[in-house]
């Protein structure tokens, strides 16, 4: 058996191998590096993949959400509204635009920002709300766009480790993950869902005049060149990954299919044990696993766990080991009982479209044998 990755990029690098060769080949020969036609044709059929949200890339996850917030105008002072247990770009962004943070505790089963939670957190100054759709599962989103609507808030879905995933509303109508809020955010860092080689991102929205905005807000705050409306940044997607991205995105539901299926075969085979809870599927949304994230029984050894399976060659990681409230960059005072529950006893195993049976297998009775120490 190979060595055992968290993410396995090699394998898939090697399926695809002469249609990304290829494509880097044609830019190298056309030198059209910035603005090229791959980066064309990754918006043009992302925004079919997502159902017609228009898709303007930029150069990674946490520009996008920043683009987001600066396309909305939310103004120093302004709160914003997010989940305590996620990773720190989300707080990153709205603490570097001088807007307030409200971290939220999150669902305990889902480990998404908690509707109610939400609501109690709304106050005259709030602006908007961002959902994380933590771990590949989209966040509750109906109740959180009724209250957008009740509040006049706007929502910045951070889609970063959901790309592909499915919302199921209430009367059967489904969205993609982050075309339902008022603007969506990703990253195609190379370990997520849909990743490149290197750094990148992109905002959806299904407001065309928005979409205008962001645009010009991703490009200096220009739509004629030299002649700039907004203050922007410069923040692109390159040719050389857009070719990556266009290799991967006709693969992407199968990538997300077998991270579902390595899944449903570390569940079915934890089912039986009682200090391991498996991660919880909600009724309103499939799963592309992101990250497979166990919780161990409160007051088992966690780092024993880590020290037993890395032993046995088998990467774990903690996603995440501190709420962004304790953060010191962060910290602020508020009642999180679930995100620093989930802090104390989270912990991911290998997640990736390349694992066989034979590999998860061998994962699963490594965790299992911990128990019979
Ligand atoms: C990866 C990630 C980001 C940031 O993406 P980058 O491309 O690394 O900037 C933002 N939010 C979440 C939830 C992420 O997982």
């Amino acid at each position: 058996m190979q060595s055992i990755q968290m993410v396995d990029l090699k394998t898939q690098y090697a399926q695809l191998k002469e249609t990304i060769d290829s494509g880097i080949q044609e830019v190298l020969q056309s030198a059209a590096f910035i603005n090229g036609p791959a980066v064309k044709q990754f918006q043009h059929d992302l925004s079919s993949y997502l159902g017609g949200a228009e898709v303007i890339p930029c150069a990674n996850g946490t520009d996008a959400l920043q683009i987001a917030m600066m396309a909305l105008d939310l103004q120093p002072g302004d709160e914003v509204i997010t989940a305590d247990f996620t990773y720190v770009a989300t707080a990153e962004v709205i603490a570097l635009l001088k807007l307030k943070p409200v971290l939220v505790d999150v669902d305990p089963l889902t480990f998404n920002i908690n509707a109610e939670q939400v609501a109690a957190a709304i106050t005259p100054r709030t602006k908007a709300i961002v959902p994380v759709h933590l771990f590949g599962q989209c966040a509750h989103m109906e109740p959180l766009l009724e209250l957008a609507a009740k509040h006049k808030l706007f929502v910045i879905e951070d889609t970063a480790q959901a790309i592909g995933a499915t919302y199921t509303f209430a009367d059967g109508r489904q969205a993609k993950a982050g075309t339902m809020g008022t603007i969506g955010c990703t990253s195609f860092f190379p370990s997520k869902n849909l990743g490149c080689y290197g750094d990148g991102g992109a905002l959806f929205t299904n407001d065309a005049a928005l979409a205008q905005k962001i645009r010009m807000i991703a490009n200096h705050g220009q739509s004629v060149q030299y002649y700039h409306d907004e203050v922007g940044v410069n923040s692109r997607l390159d040719s050389l990954q857009a070719v990556v991205l266009n290799a991967k995105l006709p693969h992407l539901d199968r990538y997300n299919q077998s991270r579902r299926w390595a899944a449903d075969y570390y569940s079915a085979a934890f089912a039986s044990t009682d200090w391991l809870t498996t991660p919880r599927i909600a009724p309103y949304s499939n799963h592309v696993f992101h990250q497979y994230t166990l919780q161990l029984a409160e007051g088992m050894d966690r780092q024993a766990l880590r020290d037993h399976l890395a032993a046995k060659g088998i990467p774990c990681m903690i996603y995440y080991p501190v709420p962004l409230h304790e953060q010191k960059a962060y910290q602020q005072e508020g009642n999180y009982p679930v995100t620093e529950k989930l802090c104390r006893t989270v912990f991911s195993l290998p997640m990736h479209s390349e694992l066989n049976e034979e590999t998860l297998n061998y994962i699963v009775e490594g965790v299992k044998s911990f128990r019979a120490m």
